[in-house]
């Protein structure tokens, strides 16, 4: 889901409580398609302790429509098969670290 400002229409991705166009603190929940595109990513050799199970992993930006982007973890493809461009789409879960994190639905990208 992005936040649509009700006033000057602006989409932001992630959601923010202010509108960086208007001000504005009026949005509406639109929903995006799963489906984006891999902008830019790099891999981590050495983690946080909450990801040191999960290293080497790779972290990318991807771009959904209406040119939104956020960034998260490319998950099931080998470094050296990522590419800047490639098709990817975001999946979710609710399985996360206790030490330190919140349980929320977490999100990470897969190959479409
Ligand atoms: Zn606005």
């Amino acid at each position: 889901m992005a936040a649509e400002c009700e006033q000057c229409g602006k989409k932001h991705l992630p959601p923010r409580p202010i509108c960086d166009n208007c001000l504005s603190e009026n949005f509406k929940w639109i929903e995006l398609s799963k489906k984006g595109k891999l902008l830019t990513y790099t891999t981590i050799y050495v983690a946080p302790n909450q990801f040191k199970d999960l290293a080497p992993y790779s972290v990318g930006i991807v771009q959904f429509e209406k040119d939104l982007k956020i960034p998260g973890m490319i998950i099931g493809i080998p470094e050296d098969k990522i590419r800047i461009g490639m098709a990817l789409i975001i999946h979710f879960d609710s399985i996360g670290s206790q030490e330190t994190w919140h349980e929320w639905p977490r999100y990470y990208f897969k190959e479409r």
